[in-house]
């Protein structure tokens, strides 16, 4: 049976391969880069981010097991203190030289109410714990992001989300939380209780204390259908709308120079069980290397090399609780800048993006990605009040990344785009604030739980002012 894998690798890809004199230009251009030493002369422990473009020599690290080790931790910090999730952040959020506090060993579900179908769960489980523990007493989370290693607290405060019509962000389900001031208080907040800091921390950005654990409103387990399809780009957007409006959960990824998308959908079904299959991101991304690699300069080869490649691929379809095929393995390293617009401008912006790109960026061979995500009221939240769409660009991790500043950013922010907090922008505290309602209430709040900025490092303090 022709498959996404035997056919990207036996045609584009050996072809590619053969073209060693082009290859090798790119191989040059595309070498791994000088990592940071292990130790800096102080012997401190080198900290980096999974993308390997922020780093920091912590001088103290801490990875409180309870609650109230992590109040003693907070008491006794040395500043800037820093959380720390998975580290999967492209933003220079979490880098200090004062102290890292880890919630890996606070981790697990500590309660569950049945007939609410609410959990509370402590704010360092990392997502894919999370799936199965949930699963295990009949809940799942309505959303779940593309890659399941973010625990939860990391990625409540960079607004992390998923995609479909209707569906929130992660954060737009937390109906508690627990979070550790800088002084050591434990403040519990909600909608009743301390509503100010609720709104303003649940997207935090880790600037307003370190969160503990997070009640969170969930559903019943399910079963979905996924569906990858291969369309022609041109369709993908015309169609787009009416996808989203018809699917529960519904994205594409644009294969730049290609003509070609990848449609991806979920939705509830009954049918039995047919478990996704070996992940194809690899032997996918690298067949777009090489095509680009060897036809980098003649774009109308690359896309009939590519289009060749692709002809009659069947979908994708697998079968599952929702937890199983939401989130994917994403072995290979990239940098990511991704902004959420107001619905209506993404598909117009999406194809000036294109457009950008397959005219003065002929090195790009990532996908671009468009998703769709539901309003909600967290004042720090890059969807508070507005429906989104959102357009994520992305470059491999050995190379160079400038392209998305220059070609894709101007266009995102033309079109009133608010930047992931987690992913790579260069908007600073006055253009932040022009873009939030709410940031001024925000920033007061979060000098009113650290007065002393004992929470933030030279990137937080670019974008709080
Ligand atoms: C391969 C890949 C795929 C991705 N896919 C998606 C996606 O589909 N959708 C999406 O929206 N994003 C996505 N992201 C971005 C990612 O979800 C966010 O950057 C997320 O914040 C990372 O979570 P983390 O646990 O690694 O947090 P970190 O990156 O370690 O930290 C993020 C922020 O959380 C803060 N923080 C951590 N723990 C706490 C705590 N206990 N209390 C308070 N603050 C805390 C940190 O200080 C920091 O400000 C992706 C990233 C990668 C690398």
């Amino acid at each position: 049976m022709r498959t996404r894998r035997k056919v990207l690798l036996g045609g584009a890809g050996a072809l590619a391969l053969g073209a060693s004199g082009l290859v090798g230009r790119r191989w040059y251009l595309s070498r791994e880069g000088e990592a940071p030493p292990p130790l800096d002369a102080q012997g401190r422990v080198l900290w980096s981010n999974w993308a390997g473009n922020a780093h920091a020599y912590p001088s103290v690290r801490a990875a409180p097991a309870t609650e109230a080790e992590l109040v003693a931790a907070m008491q006794s910090a040395r500043a800037p203190i820093r959380p720390v999730g998975s580290g999967h952040s492209f933003t220079a959020l979490v880098p200090t030289e004062g102290t890292l506090l880890s919630l890996d060993r606070l981790s697990g579900l500590a309660s569950h109410d049945p007939a609410k179908l609410t959990a509370t769960v402590r704010a360092g489980t990392k997502l894919s714990a999370l799936g199965p523990a949930l699963a295990a007493i009949g809940q799942e989370m309505p959303n779940l992001p593309d890659i399941n290693k973010q625990t939860l607290a990391g990625g409540l405060a960079t607004g992390t989300h998923g995609t479909g019509k209707g569906v929130k962000a992660l954060h737009g389900e937390v109906t508690a939380m627990r979070l550790v001031l800088p002084s050591g208080e434990v403040a519990e907040c909600s909608r009743d209780a301390r509503p100010e800091l609720f709104h303003a921390a649940r997207v935090g950005l880790g600037a307003f204390g370190v969160i503990s654990e997070v009640t969170l409103q969930n559903r019943p387990l399910s079963r979905v259908k996924k569906v990858v399809t291969l369309v022609d780009t041109e369709q993908m957007l015309r169609d787009w709308p009416a996808l989203a409006e018809r699917h529960r959960n519904a994205e594409f990824l644009v294969l730049p120079f290609t003509g070609k998308s990848a449609l991806i959908t979920h939705d509830t079904t009954g049918e039995s069980v047919n478990p996704r299959g070996p992940d194809q991101d690899v032997e996918t991304l690298m067949a777009l290397k090489n095509l680009r690699d060897l036809f980098e300069f003649t774009p109308a080869l690359r896309r009939r090399a590519a289009q060749a490649a692709m002809a009659d691929i069947p979908p994708e379809v697998s079968i599952d609780e929702g937890w199983k095929l939401l989130s994917n393995e994403r072995p290979v390293r990239f940098k990511e800048m991704e902004y959420h617009l107001p619905l209506g401008e993404q598909v117009a912006a999406l194809r000036e993006v294109i457009d950008r790109i397959e005219r003065d960026a002929p090195g790009v061979f990532f996908p671009i990605e468009a998703r769709i995500i539901a309003p909600d009221d967290a004042w720090l939240s890059p969807f508070y009040e507005r429906e989104s769409g959102s357009i994520a660009v992305h470059a491999w991790y050995r190379e160079d990344h400038e392209w998305m500043f220059k070609l894709a950013e101007p266009v995102l922010r033309e079109a009133g785009g608010r930047p992931h907090w987690g992913k790579l922008h260069s908007l600073g505290g006055a253009e932040l604030t022009a873009l939030y309602p709410m940031f001024a209430e925000a920033q007061a709040v979060r000098r009113s739980v650290d007065p002393a900025g004992q929470m933030l490092n030279p990137f937080v303090q670019r974008i709080f002012g």
